[in-house]
Formats: C-alpha cells, sequence, structure tokens
C-alpha cells in the first residue's frame, strides 16, 4: 500500500522532516511521533475550548488534552488572563514569591494526607525526589515498583515502565546502570501476595511502594477493591513508605484525586499535569515528619531554578481555583457521554473490546478479558487500535496515539463537540472491526 493514511497533512510533514534533523526522531517525547500508529504525527498550533488546530488547517476535538493537564479545555479565559498578569510582572525572580504559597495552600487544602509539599517542575523530578527522601527517611535502599506503571524517566523507575516504553515494547532502556535499576523491584499489578513475598524475601530493606494511584500509562487499568490499602497495609507493617504517584490522577478525577475517591492515606504523594494549568509544575508531599528531612529543613537534597516558577503557578493555581464540584460533574459527565458512545459503536460493528475507566479517565482494549495487569494489556489486539486511530483522526477527532494510553476529556467538551465524536465513532468502529494484523 502506497499511501494507508488517505488524507494529507502537507506543513506538518514539512515541519516533521525539519525537525527530525535537529531534534532525534523528530520529536521532544517519544509518544508524540505517532510510531506505534505510523503516520505524520499534526503540529498543532492552536487551542481552544474541546479543539485543537494543527499546521495544516483542520480542526480536531482533542481527547489527549495535553496528556491531562488541560482540564478545562484549551486556552481558558481565566487561566490565560492570570498568565497575562504574571508574565506583565516578570517571569522568573529566583526568589519566594507569593503564587507558590497560594498554589501549596490550596493543594494542602484539598487532600488531608498532604501536609507539606515541595514545589518542581516535571512529574519525573517529583517521583525522583519522593524516592530521594524514602531512601534518606528510611535509610534503606529498595523500591517496589508495578509492571506498567510509568512514574516518568527516572532511571530506577524505568524498569518495565509503561506510556512510551508501552508502546514500543522496550524491554528496558540503555543508559539505565544495573547499579540503578537494581534496587528496584517489579512487581505485576494488582498482586498483593507479590507484594507480600517481596517484603518477605527483603526484610528491612525495602524504602517504599511507587504505585500509580490508579494506573492510566498502560491504558486504564484500576487497582481492584483493596489493593492500594493492600499496599498501604503492608508497607506499614515493615516499616516502608506507600508513595502514590498522582501525577496523572491529581486534581483530575476528583478534587481530591484519587485520594478522593478511595481514600487510602499515601504517606508521600506526587503531582504534575492539572496542576500546573499547562505550564511545568509538578510536586511532591505529604506527611510532616518525613518532608521535614528535606533540605533546607533537613539532611535530603534537592532543589531547582525554576521550582515555584511564578506563571505556573498563576496558571495551576487559576486552573485549580474553577475545579469546584460542578467542574468535576461535568468532566464526569463528558466521560459517560464519550465512553457510551464508544461502547455502541465497537458493539454494532462487532468489535471485541473492554473500555476500562477511572473516574472520569478511560481507554479502550481490543480485546475481551478483563485487563487487570500490563500482561493483560500487552495481549490487546493493537493493530485494530491503529485502524481505529486513524479513522477517527481523518474525522476530526485527536486521540492518543498510542493503545496504551488513557485518553482525556475536559469541561469544555460540549454537545457540538461531542455531537463531530458520535459521527467519527461508526466509520472508525468499522475500520477497526475489518483491520487485520498483516496490514499494519
Ligand atoms: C506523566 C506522568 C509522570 C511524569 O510526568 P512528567 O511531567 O512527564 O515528567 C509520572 N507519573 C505519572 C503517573 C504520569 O502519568
Amino acid at each position: 500500500m502506497s499511501n494507508p493514511y488517505p488524507y494529507a497533512a502537507p506543513v506538518s510533514q514539512t515541519l516533521f522532516d525539519r525537525a527530525a534533523i535537529v531534534t532525534p526522531g523528530g520529536v521532544n517525547s517519544p509518544v508524540r511521533a505517532f510510531r506505534a500508529v505510523g503516520g505524520t504525527p499534526r503540529f498543532m498550533v492552536s487551542g481552544d475550548g474541546p479543539y485543537l488546530t494543527d499546521a495544516d488547517g483542520r480542526e480536531y476535538v482533542d481527547l489527549v488534552c495535553s496528556w491531562g493537564p488541560m482540564i478545562l479545555g484549551h486556552a481558558h479565559p481565566e487561566v490565560i488572563a492570570a498568565v497575562q498578569a504574571a508574565v506583565a510582572r516578570g517571569t522568573s525572580f529566583g526568589t519566594p514569591g507569593e503564587g507558590e504559597v497560594a498554589l501549596a495552600e490550596e493543594m494542602v487544602a484539598r487532600i488531608e494526607p498532604l501536609e507539606q509539599v515541595r514545589l518542581v517542575s516535571s512529574g519525573t523530578e517529583a517521583t525522583m525526589s519522593a524516592i530521594r527522601l524514602a531512601r534518606g527517611f528510611t535509610g534503606r535502599t529498595k523500591v517496589i515498583k508495578f509492571a506498567g506503571c510509568y512514574h516518568g524517566h527516572v532511571d530506577a523507575l524505568l524498569a518495565a515502565a509503561g506510556s512510551g516504553l508501552a508502546t514500543f515494547g522496550l524491554p528496558d532502556t540503555p543508559g539505565v546502570t544495573g547499579a540503578q535499576a537494581g534496587d528496584t523491584i517489579v512487581l505485576p499489578y494488582n498482586d498483593l501476595e507479590a507484594v507480600q513475598a517481596a517484603f518477605h524475601a527483603h526484610p528491612g530493606e525495602i524504602a517504599c511502594v511507587i504505585t500509580e494511584a490508579s494506573p492510566g500509562n498502560m491504558g486504564v487499568v484500576p487497582p481492584l477493591p483493596g489493593f492500594n490499602a493492600g499496599l498501604k497495609a503492608a508497607c506499614e507493617k515493615n516499616g516502608a513508605l506507600y508513595i502514590s504517584d498522582e501525577v496523572m490522577t491529581g486534581f483530575r478525577v476528583s478534587k481530591a484525586g484519587w485520594y478522593g475517591i478511595d481514600g487510602v492515606r499515601p504517606d508521600l504523594m506526587t503531582f504534575g499535569k492539572v496542576m500546573g494549568g499547562g505550564f511545568p509544575a509538578a510536586a511532591f508531599g505529604g506527611r510532616a515528619d518525613v518532608m521535614a528531612h528535606l533540605a533546607p529543613a533537613g539532611p535530603v537534597y534537592q532543589a531547582g531554578t525554576l521550582s515555584g516558577n511564578p506563571i505556573a503557578t498563576a496558571a495551576g493555581l487559576a486552573q485549580l481555583r474553577l475545579l469546584d464540584d460542578a467542574a468535576y460533574a461535568k468532566v464526569d459527565a463528558v466521560s459517560a457521554e464519550i465512553r457510551g458512545l464508544v461502547t455502541q459503536a465497537l458493539t454494532e460493528a462487532g468489535v471485541a473490546h473492554r473500555l476500562q475507566t477511572a473516574g472520569n479517565m478511560f481507554s479502550v482494549f481490543f480485546t475481551n478479558r478483563e485487563v487487570r495487569d500490563y500482561e493483560d494489556a500487552k495481549r490487546q489486539e493493537s493493530f485494530r487500535f491503529t485502524a481505529f486511530f486513524h479513522a477517527m483522526l481523518a474525522e476530526g477527532v485527536y486521540l492518543p496515539p498510542s493503545a496504551f494510553e488513557s485518553w482525556f476529556v475536559s469541561t469544555a467538551h460540549d454537545a457540538r463537540a461531542i455531537e463531530r465524536v458520535a459521527t467519527a465513532l461508526p466509520k472508525a468502529a468499522r475500520a477497526a472491526a475489518q483491520a487485520t494484523e498483516a496490514a499494519e
């Protein structure tokens, strides 16, 4: 087949060709390159509410929302106004400022176990620092993580991670040494017996268990009832810290993130995405007695030139202040409506699928079996997703370009945007039904 995707994006293609000369693979974060689905990644030039417009002038309903952050839609007027006011006062001072205090106060007020937070600039930094703090606090070295959970590109956490690594099926990554990954114990997700066995095998050595509060980086695979509570109990019993990574779920699935849904009290938590309002702001925090070990209060070093940046904190604070109960009810309703449409279209086309949900996050697995862990996720027929994805794109709906990612919606997805998704779905479902592995 000469051109499997019968719709052109000549300006995006030209930009991608230019990018490939000066940037590895033409992108600054791997999943953006469309390698899992093929075709030309769309270079976006603007966003407005639920829509993105690409360099060729085509408008898409956006079901990625910048991988989660844009929960109010693109270019929300109040967030933009807060950013413009902050920019006019200067962009970085390298001193403390009121914006970072106000953002920390807003976060602490929303999440009861979050007694103190430290602001950083990416989710990766947040998890990296939380692990360092857990090791410094406990004086232990080993870390338990789960296969398919992604915690950013932290060396020690790049063993069996999801997200881009799930997409590419990389077993591991060169550049991470045995020493860096050797203290990481990777266990199957949703398997409490494996956790208990690991604690039994390494008495007094495990500093922490880190888990996605509800995983979204192998597709959406929620914790089974009692799983997070079981992790917390195992940590408590064995003197380890329970770290809940809420970079994706935090301030997205409820006012208090996944903690607001399951109520399991972490020792430490990590945040990013929604809390930055589309800017690089992230955080880690939790128990005050643990956070007291962080410099300059304590001996565990951590720092950042742009941490608590005034523009990023202004954007994050403006976004969080708009996220009241009504906003979450709206996002939940949009999510439920789109999930219903997806299920209907795939069912009518006779496509085996599982739609899995965690709050307002959801994803489709092309399999008829429940997906409880990374092995289950990898058993899906992802070639069907490729056909589905391109059919949706051709109809003006932008999905995550991988079968191993959550879909995200916003308060801005209105009836017109949902109607476009509804119109696109039957065609895409038929394309998924007709897809064959060989055509990939
Ligand atoms: C996105 C994500 C990260 C990494 O955040 P970055 O800002 O991309 O470094 C970490 N953990 C989870 C659960 C994520 O979804």
